[in-house]
């Protein structure tokens, strides 16, 4: 049994999904103590227990502490097993994060899943929907595998109510390792505002402002069109694709920001990205070092890629990675960018 502080590092439900997700990739058993014990509304909330469900059913699980507001968990996996999955989340929570939590053992599976989400697809503090279909599946693939997403209907706070299909195909030999060291020249970059729900002159606004900052101007300011959940949800998206990588930046719109300061909060983080000679941002960061300790563990072989910001959660998810797989992190700042090194170590986990 693997026994964990959900206190530690950053301290939030990132390290509960790791640890699930590598709980039941390698088979290893974990006890998580103090599980989001520094947060306002500590243990476990609605989308933290969707995750923990979600792991239990693809592995059979048994658990023990699966409660709204637990702080301890006791989680001992089956075999995971692909097939076709629907999971759900009755508030608005994050269903992208659950993706992120079944996402790594379906990766290794016996054969092809599909999973049907439903939730929240563009909140605040989560991968939206665009992020992992643009910056993470293109990633997903080059390790072997495959990932396709499809949005049926976004979802917002505080309705939720959004839908994704995810297809995931195991690689038939094993995931591979790259190195994603440089980003490459800039291909494109575009905008687009997702607000159905909001008067149109919001959009607009974004759109404008975020096309002053960035010289962008006609088809790269658009105004998305998928289907939404009722509700007034605002998310304003820039996608950057560079040569070897493409990455997607969100703002959120708030009732106590305007359309100007939504479109600057995000023309500050694309400044800051571009500034940097990173291939990845911070949040492609945390989560590319899950997939690449996965494929290094898989091949016995090393990868490394560079990233504008070391975070907390880039820092803690390395260390709870170690923990359940033969596979050690270093982290070199430099200026301009970090390089974040993945190694096989060949010695047990735990
Ligand atoms: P908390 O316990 O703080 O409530 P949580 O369960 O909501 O946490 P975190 O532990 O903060 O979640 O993890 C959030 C995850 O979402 C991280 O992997 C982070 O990189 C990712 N993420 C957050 N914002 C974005 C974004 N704008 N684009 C892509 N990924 C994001």
């Amino acid at each position: 049994m693997i026994e964990l502080d959900g206190s530690q590092g950053e301290g939030g439900g990132q390290i509960l999904r790791t640890s699930l997700a590598l709980s039941v990739a390698t088979g290893q058993p974990v006890a998580i103590e103090k599980i989001r014990a520094g947060r306002a509304k500590p243990g476990l909330m609605r989308q933290h227990l969707a995750c923990v469900n979600a792991a239990a059913e693809i592995s059979g699980a048994q658990v023990e502490g699966a409660e709204l507001g637990s702080q301890s968990l006791r989680f001992v996996p089956g075999p995971v097993r692909a097939g076709d999955y629907s999971f759900t989340i009755a508030s608005a929570g994050s269903c992208m994060l659950v993706l992120q939590t079944v996402l790594p053992p379906l990766l290794l599976a016996a054969g092809p899943s599909r999973v049907q989400l439903r939730g929240g697809t563009h909140n605040p503090m989560a991968p939206p929907f665009h992020f992992l279909e643009r910056a993470f599946a293109p990633l997903v693939r080059r390790l072997g595998a495959d990932l396709q997403l499809a949005l049926r209907r976004c979802g917002f706070y505080p309705a939720g109510g959004g839908e994704v299909d995810a297809t995931i195909v195991p690689s038939a030999d094993g995931l591979k390792p790259f190195d994603l060291v440089e980003r490459g020249a800039l291909l494109s970059g575009h905008a687009e505002c997702l607000a159905p729900g909001l008067a149109r002159h919001i959009a607009a606004r974004e759109l404008e402002t975020l096309g002053k900052a960035m010289g962008w101007s006609g088809d790269q300011l658009r105004v998305g069109t998928a289907r939404q959940n009722e509700g007034p949800g605002n998310a304003l998206l820039a996608t950057l694709a560079y040569e070897h990588v493409t990455e997607v930046f969100t703002a959120f719109g708030e009732k106590t920001l305007s359309a100007e300061q939504v479109a600057h909060a995000l023309v500050r983080e694309l400044r800051d990205f571009q500034k940097s000679q990173a291939a990845v941002g911070p949040h492609l960061a945390d989560q590319l070092a899950l997939l690449l300790g996965l494929a290094t563990w898989q091949s016995g072989g090393a990868a490394a890629f560079t990233c504008s910001e070391v975070t907390e959660h880039t820092r803690t998810n390395c260390a709870v990675i170690e923990r359940f797989l033969p596979v050690r992190y270093a982290i070199e700042e430099a200026a301009g960018a970090a390089t974040v090194f993945a190694n096989y170590r060949g010695v047990a986990a735990g």
